[in-house]
Order: structure tokens, then C-alpha cells, then sequence
């Protein structure tokens, strides 16, 4: 049979439930957008297809946000994290450019528990295990989203939709314009990665040999050995990937790694793959299989190649594909490499970020990860053109491909998703569009967050 499509028959959907919000995604940003519009008396739906909360930055087990938390829930978050042992300090990591502040790295289990708490408590319905298949428009604008659960199909009807899908599934499901990575023909996308743990290293005898080895000229070794078990960050390891390659004969597609702890185990980002399409369930499974087979090289070469890691085993393999950029919205503002710099002052900024940039090639083995100054984020790249009750917040907001490459780092879509989530509340409240909604109210309520807005009060703090 040569079938290429078939016809699916019209059925009635049964409606779920109401919201004035639904949050699509409960990833690293849509949990923040859910606090903030429930904490504010909405009624918020929050929808994972996962069984946890976090998305990268839990299941994907990145945990260290590349740059610092400078307000709001994501400080308070982290504090809270803090104080049930599940982070430790900030600390400053020595690149080839200077200093990069990072927000210390957070113990994965300790954050989904987090994460949901402060959703429940806030009174956010959390939908698990919930896929999201379309959002439903209505003469141009939102009414609400058909889900896909094992009940089957449903509808969960809202006032406004925040999607925080990362791969804005939603907005470009609803019609609204988007670009693929940089939007050229042949367009640029940041690779694929896989993140795993390494158990039983020995951290003191790393610490003290990554002292001395000029190979791993990246790197944040804190004196004392308590600091070690979050504190830990380690890039490079170049010269010894390549003669490790040229004797074993294995091959691995980066041409450094990055390890760094969090509650004493040791998370590896060091696989890579380029060119992958996503949206291909073929060749998103093949990336994984590709992933799965560099990780069997990585580790061999830790355990024979690194002092420390003599003992060391496969703790945990992410359950998830990192995926670093796919659709950037073509929004109401595009952030341009020149705003990243902190070139630009917003009327509109909903968060002042001071991320690192971190620009993995998109055609090699190289990664560019240096501090710049702080930057500002307009509402107006989280608002997509062409489909009214609809926001869009996390790694998919209006950004050129140069700055995504900062817009992308969790401190910033944690900051756009807390923005999204007191920005369609106020709407709701105020009973108008979340494009009209009046901004300096939005702002107000940022700063009764104690969030930043500007790139001034970054450098002044
Ligand atoms: C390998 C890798 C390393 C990185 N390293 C760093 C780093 O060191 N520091 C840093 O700051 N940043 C880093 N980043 C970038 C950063 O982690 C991400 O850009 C950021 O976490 C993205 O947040 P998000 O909320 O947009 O997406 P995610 O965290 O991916 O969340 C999206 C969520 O939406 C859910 N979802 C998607 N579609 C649907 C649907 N249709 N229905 C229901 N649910 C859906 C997903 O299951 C997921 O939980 C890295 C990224 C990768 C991939």
C-alpha cells in the first residue's frame, strides 16, 4: 500500500475543564508562569507531557542556570532550594574571556518536588502525563486546547494561553509566523545534547588534579572540599579528547566537556548532534541512539583518561533529548544580537537578564560561552503576531539566532515565563486583550516581585 495520508473522522470533544489560564509545557519556564498568574487569584491549568515538572532543568538534568537569578520567584525558588539542601552558593567560573557568574546548579529530584509544591500551594491544577495536541482559535484569537491523555481527547477551555512548550508548538499551531533557528534557508540551529551522571568520582582527587592541568582552562574549583558538591564546574579536557580518539579509534563529535556537581554527583554535557529535525519522531530517535553511543565513549574515557573518575559508574542517563533551538515566534519586538549585548534600553522591559552567551556551533564541535552585560527582554517578543489571547514564553521567544544564544539560558526564560504569567492575569483581571494589557500595571506588579527591569539595576546591584 502507498499511503500518504488518510482521513480522520470528525468526532465531539468533551470538555474538561475552564481556566483563565492554560500554560502549555511545565518545563523549566511554564511552572514560574503558573505561580505567577495563580498567586494573583486566576484560575490556572498547567499542562505536562511528562510526569514531573522541570523539563531540562530537571529530567534533562542541566540544572545550572548559565548566569545569575537576580529576582523574583526564580530567586525565591532557588533560596527555598537553598534551604532544604537541594542547591548551594553562586559562584564565578573562570572562562578564556573572564568571569561567568553562575547560579549554583540545583539536585533535580529536590527541584520537581519543589517546583510542584509551590504550583499546588498556589492553587495551579497540574495535568501530568497530558499531551497537547492543538490549541483551538476562534475568529483569530484563543478559546482554550484539545489535550490527548489515556481518557483519550478532551478540551480545557481559557482566557489566555501561555505557551511554554519551548518548541512554541501552540503559536505555531495556532498560524502565528515563526523562523527555525536563524531563519535562513539552510538555517542554523544549535545541536542536540544528552546529559548523564557519573556516581563514585572521586571529587577532592579531581579538584585537586584540575588544579594543575592546563587542559581544563574553564573552570570554577572551590577551596574548600565542602563546596565541591555543588560548586564543582569543569570545561575543556580538549588535548586529551583528541588523543584519546587517535588511540582508541572511538569517536565523539565535541571537542570539549563540561562536567559539574550538584549534591555530589557529577553531571556530564559532552554529547552532540548536528542537524537534527526535531519534529521528525525518525530522527529524534536516532539522535537519542547516537547520543547513547557517544555516552558509552564519554564515559570510557572519564573513567580511563581522568583521575578521579578510577571508580566511577553510569549513574543515570537523561530520560529526555536536549534540544537547544528550534522555532524562534516572529513576535510584535525580534531581539537582535545588538540587544543581547545590552545595547538597547526597553519602555517594555518585563526582565533585565544577565545570562552568560553560550553559542554551541551549530556546524562543528565548539561551544562559545562567555559573561556580557546585562540585556533587557521587551514584552512585545513574547507576544507572537497574527493570534490574539496568546503568549509565548521560555527558549522560543521573538529572538535572532545571536540572541537566543543568551535569551535561551534558564535565568532568562524562567524571568519571561514569570513575566508572561503576571501579564495574563492582569489582562483577566482588567477584562482586555493580553496585547493591550496595560503595561505599566505588568511592570508594577514585576517589581512588587522584586525583579529587575532594567540593565542599570543588574549593573548597580
Ligand atoms: C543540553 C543542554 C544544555 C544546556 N545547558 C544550559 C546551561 O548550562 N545553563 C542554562 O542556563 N541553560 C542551558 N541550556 C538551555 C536551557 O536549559 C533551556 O533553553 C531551557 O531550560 C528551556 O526552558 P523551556 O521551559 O523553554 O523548555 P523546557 O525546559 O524544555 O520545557 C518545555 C516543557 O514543555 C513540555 N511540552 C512540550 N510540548 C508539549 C506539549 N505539546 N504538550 C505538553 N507538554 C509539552 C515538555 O515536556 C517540557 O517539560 C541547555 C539546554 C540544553 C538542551
Amino acid at each position: 500500500m502507498n499511503r500518504t495520508t488518510i482521513q480522520e473522522a470528525a468526532r465531539e470533544i468533551p470538555v474538561l475543564m475552564e481556566a483563565d489560564v492554560v500554560i502549555v509545557g511545565g518545563g523549566t519556564t511554564g511552572p514560574i508562569a503558573a505561580i505567577a498568574a495563580a498567586r494573583r487569584g486566576r484560575k490556572v491549568v498547567l499542562i505536562e507531557r511528562f510526569g514531573s515538572l522541570g523539563g531540562i532543568l530537571t529530567l534533562g538534568l542541566n540544572t545550572k542556570p548559565s548566569g545569575a537569578i537576580i529576582g523574583g520567584i526564580p530567586l525565591e525558588i532557588w533560596n527555598l532550594a537553598r534551604s532544604v539542601g537541594g542547591a548551594g552558593a553562586d559562584y564565578m567560573a573562570t572562562t578564556k574571556t573572564g568571569g561567568v557568574h553562575i547560579a549554583s546548579p540545583t539536585d533535580p529530584e529536590i527541584m520537581k518536588m519543589l517546583l510542584t509544591r509551590l504550583c499546588v500551594e498556589a492553587g495551579v491544577q497540574i495535568l501530568f502525563e497530558t499531551f497537547v495536541s492543538a490549541p483551538h482559535v476562534e475568529h483569530g484569537s484563543i478559546t482554550g486546547v484539545i489535550i490527548e491523555s489515556k481518557s483519550g481527547r478532551q478540551f480545557v477551555g481559557t482566557k489566555v494561553l501561555i505557551d511554554c512548550s519551548a518548541d512554541a508548538d501552540m503559536a505555531a499551531k495556532a498560524g502565528a509566523p515563526f523562523v527555525m533557528g536563524s531563519g535562513e534557508r539552510e538555517a542554523k540551529m544549535q545541536p542536540v545534547s544528552m546529559y548523564f551522571i557519573m556516581k563514585n568520582v572521586d571529587l577532592k582527587r579531581l579538584a585537586d588534579w584540575a588544579r594543575t592541568c592546563d587542559d581544563v582552562p574553564a573552570r570554577a574549583i572551590p577551596a574548600d572540599e565542602a563546596g565541591l558538591d555543588y560548586g564543582l564546574w569543569l570545561t575543556g579536557f580538549n588535548g586529551m579528547l583528541r588523543r584519546f580518539q587517535a588511540e582508541t579509534g572511538v569517536k565523539l563529535q565535541r571537542e570539549n566537556i563540561t562536567l559539574k556537581t550538584a549534591d555530589g554527583q557529577m553531571y556530564v554535557n559532552a554529547t552532540r548532534v548536528l542537524g537534527v529535525n526535531v519534529f521528525s519522531p525518525k530522527e529524534f530517535t536516532d539522535a537519542i541512539l547516537e547520543c547513547y553511543r557517544q555516552i558509552e565513549g564519554v564515559c570510557r574515557f572519564l573513567k580511563e583518561r581522568v583521575p578521579g573518575f578510577e571508580q566511577a559508574r553510569l549513574g543515570q542517563v537523561s530520560p529526555i533529548l536536549g534540544v537547544r533551538e528550534t522555532r524562534h515566534i516572529v513576535g510584535e519586538y525580534t531581539l537582535t544580537g545588538a540587544d543581547s549585548r545590552g545595547e538597547t534600553r526597553f519602555d517594555d522591559s518585563i526582565a533585565a537578564d544577565n545570562s552568560a552567551l553560550d553559542i554551541h556551533d551549530p556546524k562543528g564541535g565548539d561551544v562559545d560561552f562567555q559573561s556580557m552585560p546585562p540585556y533587557e527582554i521587551p514584552y512585545r517578543c513574547l507576544l507572537p503576531q497574527g493570534v490574539e489571547q496568546l503568549l509565548v514564553a521560555g527558549r522560543c521567544i521573538s529572538a535572532d539566532h545571536e540572541a537566543h544564544a543568551r535569551s535561551r539560558n534558564m535565568p532568562a526564560c524562567m524571568a519571561t515565563g514569570q513575566a508572561a504569567g503576571v501579564a495574563a492575569a492582569i489582562a483577566v483581571e482588567q477584562g482586555v486583550s493580553v496585547r493591550r494589557v496595560p503595561l505599566d500595571r505588568v511592570q508594577a506588579a514585576l517589581r512588587e516581585l522584586q525583579m529587575p527591569l532594567h540593565a542599570e539595576e543588574v549593573r548597580a546591584s
